[in-house]
């Protein structure tokens, strides 16, 4: 425990419970409970609830529950000491630190001094592009060519390395760091003739963590900046792989790829990077989306367009690291580039690696031949932001490609794409109206008749839905997950995957309807009445309630009408559950008139009376009987009353 217990215990006390988990989801007040949509989960109505008092949250659907510190490792993908830094920062707590001993203390001194190098190092860059005459061309580069904002550019702290082989390593030592600190922060190398700085004549991008530290840089040569001037942008762009330099001392000219990244150390590792990440993550929580773009400068000039929330892959093939990182800034990620077919198929591979959570993807499609930094140089910054409000779900994006690139004097090549489109519709829970514009899309572009591709869609969907009910995944729905999250997953989950992955809405049987919906319908209006409800609920009795569930929901809300949640959560979670669809339904309702649960309840009222008429006849006796009977024919005739004065 690197914290001293007395400043975790002063920082629980701080903790805004309801404000932290605010940020992520919203939530509504329900007698002393909050409740809202989990965030850990893909849900329509609400399961998570906080427990403000108590600083503790749970989900009844997933069961996901913790404390603050764990919502914030979780949420924010911090390991604890992280997570409490984050939370003391946030709440304005000063944490003292245990003295600690050992290797594990050594090993956080060296990560922290190779932060701190790398700091220094974004610093030293940073002054060098803005202050040094030698940079003047990386100026007229970002300045004019590019048309960034000043202002930009130094929000992402970019900066210029100098032509030179030793400058940075030699500043570096005058600071006390030693050559292993070099190498091990990536930014030199060893040669013949001894450490030589990596970055050289090129403009730089550190490429930060989620909190903001520096972990490496992207860098680009100046070579032909000049004479491509604007239009350089659609070969702008990073490299999947960074090559190394040439030797030192070789040549003055700053040999090598157009771009260079940071090797990867104990620090940065490519296949996590993201560009931007640190500056995209409040507006990307904010607006619910993060935008994805392939480059360094692309980043920069949709944030210079007012899309804060964008940053940059470090090339196309997003990983399922990188995409599990994207899931825990926002449900919805839109990428501003045209993915080739390996893309796509590294984008459906991350997705089946990182599960079936919530991440949506969508497509922006831009003008061929154009990137955003273009665009934005342009002055279009109107046709990127339009781009992107109109991106397209991945599962649409693909058919449209398929059904575009099929050629149309090509019969066999048409079939195939049919084949192709019906194999991605069947094998994505895409909900009926969408699977019928698809379907539509589909019989338009490549002449087909409906019914023959509504026939054939079945035919596939059963075909993929047979032996391995999963096999065809759920990463074309344009779904991808939190890593790691749904090992955790629930009833909840399995039951979900395994009823829609089978696309009920292809089948001709719709669900049977619930024998018990005036039941809880009369909760939920009960709840809804307030007052008048709760006297309802008093004038009601237990037996009217053949369902066991909402007869103990109705338990529940006679004594703790006013925290129902809180009461519920004692019988557990499917109770709970149960009581927070009650609570969601009533809240979407507002408040209900008191004749509509008047009717209600008579109508309980008749039900029951009817299943003891019903119930074993031989056991019932000739005046019980007759009895039940004059009590069906009053209720009738209230019924009557009631519903004689409602049309009135
Ligand atoms: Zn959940």
């Amino acid at each position: 425990m690197p914290f001293t217990r007395a400043s975790l215990d002063r920082l629980r006390d701080a903790i805004d419970m309801v404000a932290l988990v605010g940020e992520r989801t919203e939530l509504r007040r329900v007698g002393s409970r909050w409740m809202g949509l989990c965030p850990f989960h893909d849900e329509r109505t609400p399961s998570f609830s906080v427990n403000a008092e108590e600083k503790l949250y749970y989900c009844f659907g997933c069961g996901a529950s913790g404390d603050a510190i764990r919502f914030v490792e979780e949420t924010e993908a911090l390991d604890f000491v992280a997570a409490v830094e984050h939370l003391a920062a946030r709440f304005g707590v000063e944490l003292e630190r245990e003295r600690g001993t050992g290797a594990s203390d050594r090993g956080e001194r060296r990560r922290q001094r190779l932060f701190e190098l790398l700091e220094r190092a974004a610093s030293y860059y940073q002054r060098a592009l803005w202050e040094s005459a030698e940079a003047e061309r990386a100026r007229r580069y970002l300045l004019r060519e590019r048309r960034l904002d000043e202002r930009v550019l130094r929000e992402f702290r970019v900066g210029f390395a100098p032509d030179a082989w030793d400058r940075l390593v030699t500043a570096a030592r005058g600071q006390g760091f030693s050559d292993d600190e070099l190498t091990a922060a990536g930014l030199a190398s060893q040669g013949k003739r001894g450490l030589y700085d990596r970055f050289r004549a090129r403009v730089t991008f550190p490429i930060c963590d989620r909190r903001g530290r520096v972990l490496g840089f992207g860098a680009r040569t100046l070579d032909g900046a000049d004479s491509a001037g604007t239009g350089a942008g659609s070969g702008d762009r990073a490299p999947q792989r960074a090559g190394e330099p040439a030797g030192p001392f070789a040549s003055r000219s700053p040999a090598g790829p157009k771009y260079l990244n940071s090797p990867e150390t104990e620090l940065f590792r490519k296949r996590r990077a993201l560009f931007g990440l640190d500056r995209a993550r409040a507006a990307a929580s904010r607006a619910g989306r993060v935008i994805v773009v392939e480059g360094y400068v692309d980043a920069l000039a949709l944030h210079q367009a007012g899309l804060p929330e964008t940053l940059a892959a470090m090339g196309t093939a997003l990983t399922g690291e990188q995409l599990a990182e994207i899931a825990r800034l926002a449900p919805r990620a839109v990428l501003v580039f045209d993915p080739d077919p390996a893309g796509l198929a590294a984008m459906s591979r991350a997705g089946e690696i990182a599960g079936a959570a919530s991440l949506e993807l969508r497509i922006a499609v831009l003008p061929a031949g154009k990137d955003p930094a273009d665009l934005v140089a342009e002055g279009a910054t109107k046709v990127v932001q339009n781009a992107v409000a109109s991106a397209k779900p991945l599962l649409e994006y693909q058919v449209s490609r398929l059904l575009a690139d099929a050629d149309a004097e090509d019969p066999d090549a048409r079939d195939r794409a049919a084949e192709e489109a019906l194999r991605l519709i069947a094998s994505t829970d895409a909900g009926p109206h969408r699977t019928r514009r698809l379907v539509d899309e589909l019989c338009d572009q490549l002449e087909l008749p409906p019914a023959w591709v509504w026939a054939r869609l079945r035919e596939t969907h059963r075909a993929l839905a047979g032996p391995r009910p999963t096999a065809a995944g759920g990463t074309s729905s344009g779904r991808v997950g939190r890593a790691a999250r749904s090992a955790g997953a629930g009833v909840d989950r399995a039951g979900a995957g395994a009823s829609t992955r089978g696309g009920a809405h292809l089948g001709p049987t719709p669900p049977a309807p619930d024998p018990h919906a005036a039941e809880r319908e009369f909760l939920v209006a009960a709840l809804a009445a307030g007052d008048s409800g709760r006297a309802a609920l008093e004038r009601a009795s237990r037996d009217l309630f053949a369902s066991p569930l909402w007869r103990r929901l109705f338990d529940l809300l006679r004594s703790g009408f006013d925290d129902p949640i809180a009461i519920a959560e004692r019988d557990g979670a499917a109770i709970a559950k149960a009581m927070t669809e009650v609570v969601h339904a009533a809240q979407a309702r507002g408040r209900s008139d008191e004749a509509l649960l008047e009717t209600q309840l008579l109508q309980l009222q008749l039900r029951a009376v009817e299943r003891r008429l019903t119930a074993a006849p031989p056991r019932l006796a000739p005046e019980e009987r007759a009895q039940l009977v004059r009590e069906r024919q009053e209720l009738l005739a209230a019924l009557d009353r009631m519903l004689g004065s409602r049309t009135r």
